[in-house]
C-alpha cells in the first residue's frame, strides 16, 4: 500500500481565509500587520526563505519589508536596526533570518527581538511559556514546530496518547516540537545524534519527525514494515543529483508507512504559513 502524502497546499488554502479576514478586520482599525525581515548578507537558502515569507505575508495583505543589510555589518549597525524595529510601534513583527555570516556569528539573536515582536518564538519569555504549557491563541510559538501541528489537526492526526520520537535537538525544530507535543499529551522521545540503536526506537513509534538535516538517511530498515507509521519529514536537503529532499528515502519507504510529507510541499511552506499566523498574532496584541 503506498502512503498517504500530506501536502501543505490543502490545508494552506482551507485557513489562509482565516488569515485574510484578520488582516482586513485589523487594517479596518487602522493597523496594517507589518513584519520587517532583517537578511544580512546572500546565502542562497535565506534569500529563498525570506522571500517566500515577504510574499505570503503580503498575500494574507499585511506589509513586509526585507532589510538586506551588507554582510560586512557591523554588531553596533545591525543592533541599532533590529532595537529601531523594538521601538517601532507600526511594526508587528521582526525576524532576524539566520545564520548571520561570520562578522557577526557571535551574536546570540535570541532574546534581541522583544517577545511580542518575536514571531520566531525564540525570545526566552516565549520559550519559558512553551516549556509552562501557557499557551494561548496568540502566543508566539516557533514556526516549524506550530506549522506541524497545525497540519497534523488538518489530516485528522491527533497526538493525544501516541508515542512520538523526534530526531533531531535543534533549538528551532527537534527541542519545541517536543515540547509542544508534550503538552498536547503525546508521550514523547527526543533523539540526536548520540541516541543508540535509532533504528530501533523509530520502529516503536506511532509517528516519527525527522528534523537532523542528512539527505535520505531514513531508509526502511528504520521503519514497520505494516503501513501504520505516519512520519512528517522536516529536513530540507539537496540529494546528489542537486534536487531538494528530505532526511527521509521517500521512494524506499513509501510503500511500507501510512502517511509521509513530501519534501518539497510539505513541512516547509507550512513554516512559511506559521509566520504569518504570528504576525496576525502579535499585530492582534
Ligand atoms: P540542526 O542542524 O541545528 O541540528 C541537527 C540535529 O540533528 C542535532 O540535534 C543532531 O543531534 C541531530 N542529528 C544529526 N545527525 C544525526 C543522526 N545521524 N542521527 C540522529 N540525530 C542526528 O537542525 P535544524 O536546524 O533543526 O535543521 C534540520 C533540518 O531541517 C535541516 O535539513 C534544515 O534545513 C531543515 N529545516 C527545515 C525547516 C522546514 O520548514 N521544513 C525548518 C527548519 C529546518
Amino acid at each position: 500500500k503506498e502512503a498517504k502524502l500530506l501536502y501543505a497546499q490543502p490545508v494552506i488554502e482551507k485557513q489562509v481565509e482565516v488569515l485574510k479576514d484578520e488582516c482586513k478586520s485589523l487594517k479596518s482599525k487602522g493597523i496594517t500587520p507589518c513584519l520587517k525581515v532583517i537578511l544580512v548578507g546572500n546565502n542562497p537558502g535565506s534569500v529563498i526563505y525570506t522571500n517566500s515569507k515577504k510574499k505570503f505575508a503580503e498575500k494574507i495583505g499585511a506589509s513586509c519589508e526585507i532589510i538586506n543589510l551588507d554582510e560586512s555589518t557591523g554588531e553596533e549597525e545591525f543592533l541599532k536596526v533590529v532595537n529601531e524595529f523594538n521601538n517601532d510601534d507600526l511594526v508587528h513583527g521582526i525576524l532576524i533570518q539566520l545564520p548571520l555570516p561570520k562578522s557577526l556569528s557571535q551574536i546570540d539573536t535570541t532574546d534581541l527581538v522583544v517577545p511580542h515582536k518575536d514571531v520566531d518564538g525564540f525570545h526566552y519569555e516565549n520559550v519559558a511559556k512553551l516549556y509552562r504549557g501557557q499557551l494561548g491563541e496568540t502566543s508566539m510559538i516557533p514556526c516549524t514546530p506550530k506549522g506541524i501541528v497545525t497540519m497534523a489537526k488538518y489530516y485528522g492526526i491527533d497526538f493525544a496518547g501516541k508515542n512520538v520520537v523526534i530526531v533531531g535537538r535543534s533549538l528551532i525544530v527537534g527541542k519545541p516540537l517536543s515540547l509542544l507535543l508534550s503538552n498536547l499529551n503525546a508521550t514523547v522521545t527526543l533523539a540526536h545524534s548520540k541516541t543508540q540503536n535509532l533504528k530501533d526506537l523509530t520502529k516503536t513509534a506511532d509517528i516519527i519527525v525527522t528534523a537532523i538535516g542528512s539527505p535520505k538517511l531514513f531508509t526502511k530498515e528504520y521503519f514497520r514494515d505494516d503501513n501504520s507509521q505516519i512520519i512528517f519529514d522536516v529536513g530540507i536537503n539537496r540529494s546528489e543529483d542537486g534536487k531538494l529532499c528530505g532526511d527521509c528515502d521517500f521512494a524506499n519507504i513509501k510503500d511500507q508507512v501510512a502517511a509521509i510529507t513530501p519534501v518539497p510541499k510539505g513541512v516547509g511552506p507550512m513554516t512559511i504559513f506559521s509566520v504569518s499566523q504570528n504576525l496576525i498574532s502579535a499585530a492582534k496584541k
